[in-house]
């Protein structure tokens, strides 16, 4: 196992931060702070951000070049994702449409589908939300039931989806639907669907941390034409568990990055408020900072092993628990240490902190639910990683 990179991955890691010190105008906590900003506005600063990503050949890197990547190895990616989060760079808005769909079409979909709609995923055009969850269907997602029904050759929607990312402001919704309610895992397909048109409705839903970056989507037989079934009916259980596993190598240094930035944030707030000498304060970032790294650690193993052709397994649920468990320590920490002063908005004025963490602490609850909740992560520990018995 080898944990250090290799001079042309270090060299990509500095081609990268040079790039990024040219063409991020400020960090994306600086444009939330900014009173001028509302909600519709972060999302064109987001977009505007793609573009750049995208102009610089720096989107779907591992594609090839026919679809606007360059072949790049997910070591490579994960750099990228590192460095961008370093820098606090916004989060792209087609990032869903990006990690799952665009593999879901290259691997799986019609050469017409990928001509269509690969360039304005990328060039965000076109934005992309993901219609997998149900009000009654999200850890076990195989329960779903919104169904697809044909219609001459085309098919109709009815159902609801929920907890739909950025879904307020997509085109596209990629969905799926039930279309055989016999077979629980063989009869579901994967559709592409725009969604203003007549029987599609998204309503927004409002979260814990004010915003409303979520909808709900109510599909009352809303049109999927049949050149936008994605593989063949029947298809889609199969073609979602593929997509959903192809990222995990990315995301390994990024949250550790993240982490990392928000530390930083937190220690030089402490030190303005001449609190870094108390013993017990050093002793809770110390076990941070050690955490942190425990963290990077385990994910350039993770990384070594992919880069040695050694897919990530179960055991990846066990990095999962970690970051978004490790992400809600560090917020307790950071409230509990700053006291009122962290739990002002920091575009607050007397808030004198870089890191907003009263939004962190609250976003940071989120972790332990999205991409497999913590308990799913343990059942998958358990029952592949353990090998322990189950219960009927
Ligand atoms: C920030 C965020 C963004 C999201 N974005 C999207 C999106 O863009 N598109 C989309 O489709 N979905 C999205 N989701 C939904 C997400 O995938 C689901 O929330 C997740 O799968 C959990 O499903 P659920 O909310 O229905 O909870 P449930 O599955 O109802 O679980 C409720 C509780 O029961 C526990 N539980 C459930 N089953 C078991 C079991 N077998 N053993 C032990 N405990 C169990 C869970 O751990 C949880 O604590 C998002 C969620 C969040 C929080």
């Amino acid at each position: 196992m080898d944990l250090q990179f290799s001079a042309e991955q270090l060299e990509f890691q500095q081609e990268v931060r040079d790039w990024i010190a040219r063409e991020l105008p400020r960090p994306f906590a600086d444009e939330v702070r900014d009173p001028a900003h509302d909600a519709d506005s972060l999302v064109e600063v987001r977009r505007g951000w793609q573009r750049k990503l995208n102009d610089a050949g720096y989107l779907g890197m591992r594609w090839a070049t026919e679809w606007g990547g360059r072949g790049a190895t997910e070591v490579e990616e994960a750099i990228l994702h590192a460095e961008l989060n370093r820098a606090d760079a916004p989060i792209v808005p087609n990032f869903l449409g990006i990690s799952l769909l665009g593999p879901a079409l290259i691997h799986h979909g019609s050469e017409e589908q990928r001509r269509r709609f690969i360039p304005k995923m990328l060039s965000a055009d076109e934005i992309w939300c993901q219609g997998f969850s149900e009000p009654s269907s999200g850890s076990d997602l195989a329960s779903l039931r919104t169904r697809a029904e044909p219609d001459g050759d085309d098919f109709r929607i009815t159902g609801q989806k929920v907890w739909t990312t950025f879904g307020p402001w997509a085109d596209w919704i990629f969905v799926l639907a039930r279309t055989d309610p016999d077979d629980r895992h063989g009869g579901i397909s994967f559709f592409l669907v725009p969604i203003d048109q007549e029987g599609v409705e998204m309503r927004p839903l409002k979260q814990i941390t004010g915003e409303s970056e979520f909808g709900e989507v109510f599909f009352d037989g809303a049109l999927a034409r049949r050149e936008h079934l994605v593989g063949q009916l029947g298809e889609g259980w199969r073609i979602a568990m593929t997509v959903l596993g192809y990222e995990r190598g990315a995301s390994t240094l990024a949250n550790p990055a993240d982490y990392e930035r928000q530390l930083g944030g937190l220690v030089s707030a402490l030190k303005e408020r001449g609190e870094l000498e108390h013993a017990a304060v050093r002793e809770k970032l110390g076990k941070l900072v050690v955490d942190n790294e425990v963290m990077r650690a385990n994910g350039l193993r993770t990384l070594a092993n992919i880069a040695a052709g050694i897919a990530p397994g179960p055991e990846s649920s066990i990095e999962k628990i970690f970051w978004s468990e490790y992400h809600q320590r560090m917020t307790d920490a950071a409230v509990e240490l700053l006291g009122p002063q962290g739990m002002l908005e920091a575009r607050s004025p007397n808030a004198r902190t870089e890191v907003d963490w009263a939004y962190q602490y609250l976003w940071s609850r989120a972790g332990t639910i999205y991409s497999g909740s913590s308990e799913i992560q343990r059942n998958i520990i358990a029952k592949r990683v353990l090998r322990m018995p189950t219960a009927r």
